[in-house]
């Protein structure tokens, strides 16, 4: 790949949802094509970008295309099989964030295993393969504690709380007896987050903390730059840093962590990818999260991430986004739909972010 690639080159990007679109507009502003590869007909992407190979991740013809049309190819989501990334890199694709990233993020006990080695310090916690595993881990991390499926949870979802010995088993049931991860509970105050970025000469470039609020397992909303001490502004970044620098990363990051009463951080999770919780960066920072994913993977330098006012996200979750006219009509309001066809409960349909005055 010629580094940095230079306008008129190809950015490809597997799936066509909401980030993927976001990602589509912002390498469109630096004069770069896109070409979308997603099994969905009609997705939010697609109807963003120069080109849209409609198949399965494991189609080798609509991989072969892909890989041919591409000068970078990146993601919008984490859960790309591996055998995708294996396959594009056969064909000679240039793929970024690389494959340990994706096979960190994939896997609860992994993605913990790791951060704990890179000194990124997580809640306690115990693989669960078997039902009979969880009465001797819970014993070890005391309850209530947190039983998560390893892989392809979301949102709060393939997740169950044990509080108590009795009956603690059946919970292995409840989350689809898969393979999972016990996890002592974190006593947080706050829930924060660091978008982190890396370039491919190692640069590495970190944006304010947000603060975020979720509900029922969603995020429903953003304050950034989040009101922290130096103290834990210095200790995200250290945090950030070394998760960046231990998967040799390229591109952009969320780092999810929870803030715990007596000031130390803890990693919930990482995504190797753009965040929710960056969305603030669009109308807030003076480079976005997602023009930035955009820089690293194509190898040109890092933006500034200086805040340029306080903003409030907010996520349009399902009907909400049917305010858009009175939302478009508040002088106050960044209005960002994400094109969707239909709405559904609960369904990410946009997001609003609200300009709060200086930082
Ligand atoms: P996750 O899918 O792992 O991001 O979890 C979704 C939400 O559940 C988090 O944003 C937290 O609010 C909560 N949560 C997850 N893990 C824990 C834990 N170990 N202790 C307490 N709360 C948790």
């Amino acid at each position: 790949m010629a580094t940095p690639l230079p306008p008129g080159s190809t950015v490809g990007i597997l799936g066509g949802g909401q980030l993927g679109r976001m990602l589509a507009l912002a390498a469109a502003r630096l004069g770069l094509d896109v070409v979308v590869l997603t099994p969905d007909e009609d997705s939010p992407a697609s109807r963003v970008v120069k080109q849209t190979i409609v198949g399965a991740y494991d189609d080798p013809v609509a991989l072969k295309a892909f890989a041919a049309a591409c000068d970078v190819i990146t993601y919008e989501f984490e859960n790309v099989p591996a055998d995708t990334v294996d396959a594009l890199m056969d064909l000679g694709a240039e793929v970024a964030p690389g494959p340990m990233a994706l096979a960190v993020a994939q896997d609860r006990v992994s993605e913990k295993t790791f951060l704990n080695a890179v000194g990124a310090p997580t809640v306690p916690f115990e693989a669960i393969d078997r039902a009979g595993d969880i009465p001797a881990a819970a014993k070890a991390l005391g309850h209530p504690a947190l039983l998560k499926t390893r892989r392809e949870g979301y949102d709060g979802k393939g997740q169950v709380w044990i509080e108590r010995s009795e009956g603690e088993t059946d919970a292995f049931s409840t989350i689809g007896g898969k393979p999972a991860i016990l996890e002592g509970r974190a006593d947080f105050v706050r829930e924060l987050s660091v978008i982190a970025a890396r370039g491919r000469d190692g640069e590495i470039a970190l944006y304010p903390l947000s603060d975020n609020h979720h509900e029922g397992g969603v995020l429903r909303r953003t304050l950034a730059p989040a009101e922290v001490s130096r103290a834990t502004a210095e200790q995200a970044e250290r945090i950030a840093i070394q998760i960046l620098t231990g998967l040799d990363y390229v591109g952009v990051m969320g780092v999810e962590l929870f803030e715990l009463a007596d000031g130390r951080l803890l990693v919930n999770e990482i995504a190797p990818r753009v965040h929710n919780t960056g969305h603030w960066t669009q109308d807030g920072a003076v480079t976005d999260q997602f023009e930035q994913h955009i820089r690293a993977v194509a190898g040109w330098p890092l933006g500034p991430t200086d805040a340029l006012r306080r903003v409030e996200m907010l996520n349009l979750l399902g009907e909400d986004a049917d305010a858009w006219a009175k939302l478009a009509s508040e002088p106050d309001t960044k209005i960002h739909l994400y094109g969707k066809r239909e709405t559904v409960a609960g369904r990410k349909m946009g997001h609003v972010n609200r300009l709060r005055g200086p930082v």
